[in-house]
Protein backbone atom coordinates (compact mmCIF):
# COMPACT_ATOMS: atom_id res chain seq x y z
CA UNK A 1 0.00 0.00 0.00
CA UNK A 2 1.54 3.46 -0.80
CA UNK A 3 3.04 4.81 2.36
CA UNK A 4 1.48 8.36 1.88
CA UNK A 5 -2.42 6.28 1.90
CA UNK A 6 -1.28 4.48 4.94
CA UNK A 7 0.04 7.10 7.01
CA UNK A 8 -3.32 9.34 6.10
CA UNK A 9 -5.87 6.62 6.80
CA UNK A 10 -4.03 5.93 10.38
CA UNK A 11 -4.02 9.53 10.77
CA UNK A 12 -7.92 9.38 10.34
CA UNK A 13 -8.25 6.62 12.29
CA UNK A 14 -6.33 8.04 15.06
CA UNK A 15 -8.87 11.67 14.93
CA UNK A 16 -11.80 9.25 14.37
CA UNK A 17 -10.67 7.53 17.67
CA UNK A 18 -9.93 10.86 19.69
CA UNK A 19 -13.19 12.07 18.31
CA UNK A 20 -15.53 9.00 19.90
CA UNK A 21 -13.62 8.83 22.24
CA UNK A 22 -13.58 13.05 23.58
CA UNK A 23 -17.74 12.52 21.86
CA UNK A 24 -17.63 9.58 24.62
CA UNK A 25 -16.61 11.15 27.89
CA UNK A 26 -18.94 14.85 26.52
CA UNK A 27 -21.58 12.75 26.37
CA UNK A 28 -21.64 11.21 29.47
CA UNK A 29 -20.48 14.52 31.56
CA UNK A 30 -23.43 16.25 28.83
CA UNK A 31 -25.86 13.81 30.51
CA UNK A 32 -24.86 14.17 33.86
CA UNK A 33 -25.28 17.18 34.29
CA UNK A 34 -28.58 17.13 32.33
CA UNK A 35 -29.92 14.27 34.69
CA UNK A 36 -28.86 16.77 37.71
CA UNK A 37 -30.33 19.78 36.63
CA UNK A 38 -34.07 18.03 35.92
CA UNK A 39 -33.59 16.20 38.96
CA UNK A 40 -33.41 19.56 41.00
CA UNK A 41 -36.46 20.99 39.21
CA UNK A 42 -38.22 17.97 39.34
CA UNK A 43 -37.40 17.56 43.24
CA UNK A 44 -38.31 21.15 43.33
CA UNK A 45 -41.64 20.77 41.93
CA UNK A 46 -42.67 17.91 44.31
CA UNK A 47 -41.57 19.85 47.18
CA UNK A 48 -44.06 22.13 46.31
CA UNK A 49 -46.44 20.33 45.86
CA UNK A 50 -45.90 17.98 49.10
CA UNK A 51 -46.04 21.26 50.86
CA UNK A 52 -49.42 22.90 49.55
CA UNK A 53 -51.12 19.17 50.01
CA UNK A 54 -49.64 19.59 53.48
CA UNK A 55 -50.66 22.92 54.73
CA UNK A 56 -54.54 21.97 52.77
CA UNK A 57 -54.38 18.42 54.34
CA UNK A 58 -54.00 20.18 58.49
CA UNK A 59 -56.23 22.93 57.19
CA UNK A 60 -59.25 21.01 56.28
CA UNK A 61 -58.62 17.50 58.24
CA UNK A 62 -60.16 19.84 61.15
CA UNK A 63 -63.64 20.77 59.21
CA UNK A 64 -64.48 17.41 57.45
CA UNK A 65 -68.25 16.51 58.00
CA UNK A 66 -68.67 12.51 59.39
CA UNK A 67 -70.58 11.54 56.36
CA UNK A 68 -68.42 10.52 53.53
CA UNK A 69 -70.41 12.38 50.79
CA UNK A 70 -72.57 15.09 52.59
CA UNK A 71 -72.61 16.99 49.38
CA UNK A 72 -74.25 20.03 51.35
CA UNK A 73 -71.53 19.74 54.13
CA UNK A 74 -68.62 20.05 51.56
CA UNK A 75 -70.30 23.06 49.67
CA UNK A 76 -70.16 24.85 52.70
CA UNK A 77 -66.67 24.29 53.34
CA UNK A 78 -65.06 24.86 49.90
CA UNK A 79 -67.35 26.91 47.96
CA UNK A 80 -64.80 27.47 45.16
CA UNK A 81 -64.88 23.41 44.46
CA UNK A 82 -67.21 21.56 41.90
CA UNK A 83 -69.25 19.15 43.75
CA UNK A 84 -69.26 15.70 41.63
CA UNK A 85 -72.11 16.17 39.51
CA UNK A 86 -72.91 19.48 39.90
CA UNK A 87 -72.58 23.10 38.61
CA UNK A 88 -69.05 24.90 38.82
CA UNK A 89 -68.16 27.90 40.57
CA UNK A 90 -64.86 28.95 38.10
CA UNK A 91 -63.12 30.90 40.84
CA UNK A 92 -60.89 28.57 42.62
CA UNK A 93 -59.94 30.85 44.89
CA UNK A 94 -58.86 28.08 48.14
CA UNK A 95 -56.19 26.83 45.75
CA UNK A 96 -55.17 30.35 45.92
CA UNK A 97 -54.97 30.52 49.47
CA UNK A 98 -52.71 28.17 49.96
CA UNK A 99 -50.27 28.90 47.17
CA UNK A 100 -49.25 32.21 48.14
CA UNK A 101 -46.10 32.97 47.04
CA UNK A 102 -46.43 30.73 44.05
CA UNK A 103 -45.82 32.18 40.67
CA UNK A 104 -48.52 30.11 38.76
CA UNK A 105 -51.04 29.45 41.10
CA UNK A 106 -53.45 28.42 38.08
CA UNK A 107 -51.62 25.25 37.44
CA UNK A 108 -52.28 23.19 40.59
CA UNK A 109 -56.12 21.52 41.01
CA UNK A 110 -57.10 19.87 43.53
CA UNK A 111 -59.75 16.74 44.43
CA UNK A 112 -61.18 15.25 47.04
CA UNK A 113 -62.25 11.44 46.94
CA UNK A 114 -64.47 9.73 49.61
CA UNK A 115 -62.53 6.47 51.55
CA UNK A 116 -64.10 4.21 48.26
CA UNK A 117 -62.41 5.98 45.62
CA UNK A 118 -64.97 8.03 44.69
CA UNK A 119 -64.41 11.78 43.53
CA UNK A 120 -66.48 13.98 45.85
CA UNK A 121 -65.20 17.40 44.39
CA UNK A 122 -62.59 18.99 42.71
CA UNK A 123 -61.08 22.43 41.31
CA UNK A 124 -62.57 24.21 38.15
CA UNK A 125 -59.11 24.24 36.64
CA UNK A 126 -58.29 20.34 36.16
CA UNK A 127 -57.87 19.07 33.37
CA UNK A 128 -61.36 17.32 32.24
CA UNK A 129 -59.42 14.13 30.82
CA UNK A 130 -57.89 13.54 33.96
CA UNK A 131 -59.47 9.70 35.35
CA UNK A 132 -62.28 10.51 38.02
CA UNK A 133 -61.19 6.90 39.60
CA UNK A 134 -58.99 7.12 42.22
CA UNK A 135 -55.27 5.76 42.13
CA UNK A 136 -54.05 6.11 45.83
CA UNK A 137 -50.62 5.88 44.93
CA UNK A 138 -48.54 8.64 46.47
CA UNK A 139 -46.67 10.11 43.82
CA UNK A 140 -47.97 9.29 40.29
CA UNK A 141 -47.74 11.25 36.73
CA UNK A 142 -50.56 11.06 34.40
CA UNK A 143 -49.78 11.61 30.47
CA UNK A 144 -53.69 12.89 28.90
CA UNK A 145 -54.29 11.56 25.48
CA UNK A 146 -53.30 15.40 23.96
CA UNK A 147 -49.72 14.36 25.70
CA UNK A 148 -50.17 16.77 28.53
CA UNK A 149 -48.39 15.35 31.59
CA UNK A 150 -49.70 16.17 35.49
CA UNK A 151 -47.40 15.16 39.04
CA UNK A 152 -50.06 14.24 41.18
CA UNK A 153 -49.59 13.91 45.34
CA UNK A 154 -52.47 11.64 47.05
CA UNK A 155 -52.55 11.81 50.66
CA UNK A 156 -55.42 10.26 52.70
CA UNK A 157 -57.47 12.27 55.30
CA UNK A 158 -58.50 11.34 58.41
CA UNK A 159 -61.78 12.53 59.77
CA UNK A 160 -61.73 14.32 62.93
CA UNK A 161 -64.97 12.46 64.42
CA UNK A 162 -64.81 9.13 66.10
CA UNK A 163 -68.25 8.24 64.48
CA UNK A 164 -66.60 6.27 61.13
CA UNK A 165 -66.12 2.96 61.27
CA UNK A 166 -62.89 3.31 59.28
CA UNK A 167 -59.73 4.78 59.37
CA UNK A 168 -59.53 7.23 56.98
CA UNK A 169 -62.42 9.77 56.00
CA UNK A 170 -60.80 9.89 51.91
CA UNK A 171 -58.10 11.37 49.90
CA UNK A 172 -57.09 14.98 49.40
CA UNK A 173 -54.51 15.12 45.33
CA UNK A 174 -53.02 17.75 44.54
CA UNK A 175 -51.88 17.92 41.10
CA UNK A 176 -50.08 20.40 38.74
CA UNK A 177 -49.40 20.51 35.24
CA UNK A 178 -45.83 19.45 33.31
CA UNK A 179 -45.82 22.26 30.52
CA UNK A 180 -43.19 24.24 32.41
CA UNK A 181 -41.16 21.60 33.51
CA UNK A 182 -41.64 19.62 29.65
CA UNK A 183 -40.60 23.33 28.46
CA UNK A 184 -38.04 23.67 30.80
CA UNK A 185 -36.62 20.26 29.95
CA UNK A 186 -36.89 20.65 26.26
CA UNK A 187 -34.62 23.73 26.33
CA UNK A 188 -31.90 22.21 28.35
CA UNK A 189 -31.95 19.37 25.66
CA UNK A 190 -32.15 21.78 23.31
CA UNK A 191 -29.06 23.43 24.58
CA UNK A 192 -27.32 20.35 25.69
CA UNK A 193 -28.07 18.98 22.07
CA UNK A 194 -26.29 22.60 20.12
CA UNK A 195 -23.76 22.70 22.52
CA UNK A 196 -22.43 19.07 22.06
CA UNK A 197 -22.77 19.25 18.45
CA UNK A 198 -20.18 22.38 18.47
CA UNK A 199 -18.14 20.71 20.87
CA UNK A 200 -17.99 17.67 18.91
CA UNK A 201 -16.62 19.65 16.01
CA UNK A 202 -14.50 21.27 17.59
CA UNK A 203 -13.19 17.44 19.02
CA UNK A 204 -12.77 16.35 15.32
CA UNK A 205 -11.13 19.76 14.40
CA UNK A 206 -8.45 18.69 16.85
CA UNK A 207 -8.24 15.45 16.77
CA UNK A 208 -7.02 16.04 13.08
CA UNK A 209 -4.66 18.44 14.08
CA UNK A 210 -3.19 16.85 16.75
CA UNK A 211 -3.43 13.34 15.04
CA UNK A 212 -1.58 15.47 12.28
CA UNK A 213 1.23 16.42 14.90
CA UNK A 214 1.03 12.99 16.81
CA UNK A 215 2.27 11.33 13.23
CA UNK A 216 5.07 13.56 12.31
CA UNK A 217 7.57 12.08 14.56
CA UNK A 218 6.44 8.40 13.24
CA UNK A 219 6.63 9.70 9.75
CA UNK A 220 10.25 11.30 10.31
CA UNK A 221 11.24 8.24 11.68
CA UNK A 222 10.17 5.93 8.56
CA UNK A 223 11.63 8.54 6.16
CA UNK A 224 15.05 8.39 8.38
CA UNK A 225 14.40 4.58 8.12
CA UNK A 226 13.93 4.25 4.74
CA UNK A 227 16.85 7.06 3.82
CA UNK A 228 18.71 4.55 5.94
CA UNK A 229 17.88 1.38 4.22
CA UNK A 230 18.53 3.69 0.98
CA UNK A 231 21.95 4.39 2.15
CA UNK A 232 22.82 0.85 3.76
CA UNK A 233 21.98 -0.86 0.70
CA UNK A 234 24.23 1.75 -1.33
CA UNK A 235 27.47 1.35 1.08
CA UNK A 236 27.16 -2.54 0.63
CA UNK A 237 26.70 -2.04 -2.93
CA UNK A 238 29.66 -0.54 -3.80
CA UNK A 239 32.27 -3.05 -2.01
CA UNK A 240 29.92 -6.10 -3.08
CA UNK A 241 30.34 -5.23 -6.89
CA UNK A 242 33.82 -4.46 -6.67
CA UNK A 243 34.54 -8.03 -5.53
CA UNK A 244 32.49 -9.38 -8.14
CA UNK A 245 34.07 -7.42 -10.30
CA UNK A 246 37.32 -8.94 -9.54
CA UNK A 247 35.91 -12.37 -8.82
CA UNK A 248 34.25 -12.40 -12.22
CA UNK A 249 37.86 -11.15 -14.21
CA UNK A 250 39.65 -14.04 -12.26
CA UNK A 251 36.84 -16.67 -13.45
CA UNK A 252 36.64 -15.32 -17.03
CA UNK A 253 40.09 -14.54 -17.82
CA UNK A 254 41.92 -17.75 -17.08
CA UNK A 255 45.03 -16.62 -18.83
CA UNK A 256 45.74 -14.19 -16.16
CA UNK A 257 49.21 -15.19 -15.16
CA UNK A 258 49.76 -16.35 -11.70
CA UNK A 259 51.37 -13.47 -10.85
CA UNK A 260 48.28 -11.15 -11.66
CA UNK A 261 46.05 -13.85 -9.41
CA UNK A 262 48.13 -13.18 -6.78
CA UNK A 263 47.55 -9.42 -6.84
CA UNK A 264 44.12 -9.75 -7.12
CA UNK A 265 43.34 -11.58 -4.03
CA UNK A 266 44.51 -8.96 -1.37
CA UNK A 267 41.66 -6.59 -3.22
CA UNK A 268 39.11 -9.37 -2.79
CA UNK A 269 40.34 -9.35 1.02
CA UNK A 270 39.79 -5.80 1.80
CA UNK A 271 36.51 -5.76 0.09
CA UNK A 272 35.30 -8.66 2.21
CA UNK A 273 37.02 -7.27 4.96
CA UNK A 274 35.32 -4.14 4.66
CA UNK A 275 31.80 -5.78 3.70
CA UNK A 276 31.83 -7.83 6.99
CA UNK A 277 33.36 -4.16 9.11
CA UNK A 278 29.94 -2.39 7.61
CA UNK A 279 27.59 -5.28 8.47
CA UNK A 280 29.40 -5.72 12.09
CA UNK A 281 29.03 -2.20 12.85
CA UNK A 282 25.42 -2.28 11.45
CA UNK A 283 24.16 -5.04 13.79
CA UNK A 284 26.43 -3.28 16.66
CA UNK A 285 24.21 0.02 15.71
CA UNK A 286 20.86 -2.36 15.89
CA UNK A 287 21.91 -3.76 19.03
CA UNK A 288 22.73 -0.47 20.84
CA UNK A 289 19.15 1.46 19.12
CA UNK A 290 17.06 -1.63 20.62
CA UNK A 291 16.87 -0.35 24.01
CA UNK A 292 15.32 -3.73 24.95
CA UNK A 293 18.49 -5.57 25.59
CA UNK A 294 19.74 -4.88 28.95
CA UNK A 295 23.33 -3.49 29.68
CA UNK A 296 25.23 -5.78 31.22
CA UNK A 297 27.62 -3.11 33.32
CA UNK A 298 30.36 -3.17 35.50
CA UNK A 299 33.02 -0.67 37.01
CA UNK A 300 35.41 0.19 34.50
CA UNK A 301 38.74 2.02 35.10
CA UNK A 302 38.78 4.90 32.51
CA UNK A 303 42.43 5.48 33.45
CA UNK A 304 43.40 2.40 31.97
CA UNK A 305 40.92 2.28 29.06
CA UNK A 306 42.75 6.05 27.96
CA UNK A 307 46.19 4.38 28.46
CA UNK A 308 45.35 0.76 26.58
CA UNK A 309 43.90 2.77 23.48
CA UNK A 310 46.82 5.44 23.39
CA UNK A 311 48.96 2.33 23.24
CA UNK A 312 47.04 0.84 20.43
CA UNK A 313 46.81 4.14 18.24
CA UNK A 314 50.59 5.10 18.72
CA UNK A 315 51.83 2.83 15.90
CA UNK A 316 48.74 4.48 13.89
CA UNK A 317 49.62 7.92 14.66
CA UNK A 318 53.29 7.83 14.35
CA UNK A 319 52.15 6.04 10.92
CA UNK A 320 50.05 9.37 9.94
CA UNK A 321 52.90 11.67 11.46
CA UNK A 322 50.20 12.70 14.00
CA UNK A 323 51.96 13.42 17.69
CA UNK A 324 49.17 11.13 20.13
CA UNK A 325 49.95 11.84 23.55
CA UNK A 326 47.44 11.65 26.37
CA UNK A 327 47.04 13.31 30.07
CA UNK A 328 45.51 10.92 32.78
CA UNK A 329 45.12 12.04 36.47
CA UNK A 330 46.93 9.92 39.26
CA UNK A 331 43.18 9.67 40.79
CA UNK A 332 41.17 6.14 39.42
CA UNK A 333 37.84 7.06 37.50
CA UNK A 334 35.77 4.66 37.61
CA UNK A 335 32.21 4.59 35.17
CA UNK A 336 29.62 1.71 35.47
CA UNK A 337 29.74 0.29 31.88
CA UNK A 338 29.91 -1.77 29.34
CA UNK A 339 33.72 -2.30 29.04
CA UNK A 340 34.16 -3.28 25.30
CA UNK A 341 31.49 -0.80 24.49
CA UNK A 342 33.21 2.26 26.07
CA UNK A 343 36.40 1.21 24.19
CA UNK A 344 34.90 0.98 21.12
CA UNK A 345 33.43 4.12 21.54
CA UNK A 346 36.60 6.22 22.56
CA UNK A 347 38.43 4.06 19.95
CA UNK A 348 36.10 5.41 16.93
CA UNK A 349 36.85 8.84 18.80
CA UNK A 350 40.81 8.38 17.96
CA UNK A 351 40.39 6.93 14.92
CA UNK A 352 38.61 10.02 13.59
CA UNK A 353 40.76 12.06 14.99
CA UNK A 354 44.29 10.49 13.47
CA UNK A 355 42.07 10.11 10.45
CA UNK A 356 41.39 13.65 9.92
CA UNK A 357 44.40 15.62 11.26
CA UNK A 358 47.09 15.97 8.69
CA UNK A 359 50.86 15.09 8.95
CA UNK A 360 52.37 17.11 11.60
CA UNK A 361 48.93 18.20 13.81
CA UNK A 362 48.65 16.62 17.10
CA UNK A 363 46.05 14.45 18.66
CA UNK A 364 45.55 14.68 22.77
CA UNK A 365 43.72 12.54 24.75
CA UNK A 366 42.56 13.62 28.42
CA UNK A 367 40.78 12.02 31.11
CA UNK A 368 38.94 15.01 33.80
CA UNK A 369 36.56 14.96 36.30
CA UNK A 370 34.07 16.45 38.62
CA UNK A 371 32.49 14.34 42.39
CA UNK A 372 29.85 13.33 39.64
CA UNK A 373 31.47 13.14 35.90
CA UNK A 374 33.98 11.71 34.54
CA UNK A 375 35.40 13.48 31.14
CA UNK A 376 36.93 12.06 27.87
CA UNK A 377 38.43 14.34 25.76
CA UNK A 378 39.94 14.09 22.38
CA UNK A 379 41.04 16.68 20.96
CA UNK A 380 42.85 17.37 17.51
CA UNK A 381 44.64 19.82 15.55
CA UNK A 382 43.34 18.66 12.51
CA UNK A 383 41.05 19.77 9.38
CA UNK A 384 37.71 20.91 12.01
CA UNK A 385 34.12 20.44 10.92
CA UNK A 386 32.10 23.61 9.90
CA UNK A 387 29.14 24.75 12.08
CA UNK A 388 26.72 24.04 9.07
CA UNK A 389 27.81 20.11 9.70
CA UNK A 390 28.50 19.87 12.88
CA UNK A 391 24.63 18.74 13.59
CA UNK A 392 24.90 16.04 10.85
CA UNK A 393 28.28 14.17 11.95
CA UNK A 394 25.96 12.02 14.28
CA UNK A 395 23.84 10.51 11.45
CA UNK A 396 24.23 7.38 10.50
CA UNK A 397 26.54 7.49 7.10
CA UNK A 398 27.01 10.90 6.58
CA UNK A 399 30.47 12.20 5.75
CA UNK A 400 31.44 15.07 5.28
CA UNK A 401 33.67 14.48 2.48
CA UNK A 402 32.56 10.87 1.44
CA UNK A 403 35.58 10.19 -0.91
CA UNK A 404 38.07 11.21 1.26
CA UNK A 405 36.25 9.07 4.18
CA UNK A 406 35.97 5.85 2.21
CA UNK A 407 39.67 5.92 1.12
CA UNK A 408 40.04 5.93 4.66
CA UNK A 409 38.23 2.91 5.27
CA UNK A 410 35.42 4.97 6.94
CA UNK A 411 31.86 3.55 7.19
CA UNK A 412 30.11 6.11 7.88
CA UNK A 413 28.88 4.83 11.03
CA UNK A 414 31.66 5.58 13.63
CA UNK A 415 30.32 8.54 15.38
CA UNK A 416 26.64 7.20 15.40
CA UNK A 417 27.70 4.34 16.61
CA UNK A 418 29.94 6.54 19.63
CA UNK A 419 26.82 8.60 20.42
CA UNK A 420 24.82 5.52 20.99
CA UNK A 421 27.12 4.04 23.13
CA UNK A 422 27.62 7.44 25.46
CA UNK A 423 23.45 7.45 25.29
CA UNK A 424 23.61 3.37 26.63
CA UNK A 425 25.67 5.02 29.42
CA UNK A 426 23.37 7.71 30.59
CA UNK A 427 26.14 10.04 29.67
CA UNK A 428 26.43 12.64 26.80
CA UNK A 429 28.95 13.72 23.63
CA UNK A 430 29.39 16.94 22.66
CA UNK A 431 31.38 18.76 20.05
CA UNK A 432 33.31 21.91 19.47
CA UNK A 433 35.28 22.12 16.38
CA UNK A 434 36.47 25.06 13.81
CA UNK A 435 37.42 24.58 10.13
CA UNK A 436 41.30 24.07 9.87
CA UNK A 437 41.78 24.54 13.83
CA UNK A 438 40.77 21.16 14.96
CA UNK A 439 38.05 19.22 16.62
CA UNK A 440 37.49 18.36 20.15
CA UNK A 441 35.13 15.66 21.09
CA UNK A 442 33.84 15.27 24.81
CA UNK A 443 32.56 12.55 26.43
CA UNK A 444 30.35 12.98 29.38
CA UNK A 445 29.75 9.72 31.78
CA UNK A 446 28.20 9.55 35.13
CA UNK A 447 30.82 8.45 37.78
CA UNK A 448 31.11 6.49 40.49
CA UNK A 449 33.37 6.39 43.41
CA UNK A 450 35.24 2.69 43.48
CA UNK A 451 38.46 2.57 45.92
CA UNK A 452 39.89 -0.69 44.28
CA UNK A 453 43.07 -0.49 41.85
CA UNK A 454 42.39 -0.50 37.98
P1 LIG B 1 33.69 7.82 9.14
O1 LIG B 1 33.65 6.36 9.27
O2 LIG B 1 33.45 8.32 7.74
O3 LIG B 1 34.83 8.47 9.82
P2 LIG B 1 32.18 8.89 11.30
O4 LIG B 1 30.77 8.69 11.65
O5 LIG B 1 33.19 8.42 12.24
O6 LIG B 1 32.34 8.28 9.87
O7 LIG B 1 32.39 10.43 11.05
C1 LIG B 1 31.45 11.12 10.26
C2 LIG B 1 32.12 12.29 9.58
O8 LIG B 1 32.49 13.26 10.58
C3 LIG B 1 33.41 11.92 8.92
O9 LIG B 1 33.18 11.54 7.58
C4 LIG B 1 34.19 13.18 8.97
O10 LIG B 1 33.91 13.99 7.87
C5 LIG B 1 33.68 13.89 10.21
N1 LIG B 1 34.62 13.79 11.34
C6 LIG B 1 34.57 12.89 12.36
N2 LIG B 1 35.56 13.10 13.25
C7 LIG B 1 36.25 14.15 12.78
C8 LIG B 1 37.41 14.87 13.25
N3 LIG B 1 38.03 14.53 14.38
N4 LIG B 1 37.84 15.91 12.51
C9 LIG B 1 37.21 16.26 11.39
N5 LIG B 1 36.13 15.64 10.89
C10 LIG B 1 35.65 14.60 11.57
Amino acid sequence: MNIHRLFRRSRIQLALWFTVVMGGILSLSGFAVYRSIVQSNWNALAQEIESIAGTLHDSLEPTLPVSGNPAFVLQQIFPDLCLSGQACNLSPTLIQRHTTGISDRNIYYIRLFNYQGKLLAFSPNQAAQLPKTLNSAAWQTITLVDGSRYLQFTTILHSSSAETNHSSWGYLQIGRSLVAFDAETNRIQWILGVSFAIALGIVATSGWWLSGLAMQPIYRAYQQQQQFIANASHELRSPLASLLATVEALIHLPSLSQDHTQKMLPTIERQGRRLSDLIKDLLLLASLEQDSLPLVTKPCCLNDLINDLTEEFLELAIAADVRLDSQVPLLEIYVLGHESQLYRLVSNLIANAVQYTPSGGEVILSLEFSDRLALIKVKDTGIGILPEQQKYIFERFYRVDSDRSRKTGGTGLGLAIARAIVHQHQGQLFLQSESDQGSLFTVQLPRIQRSLKC
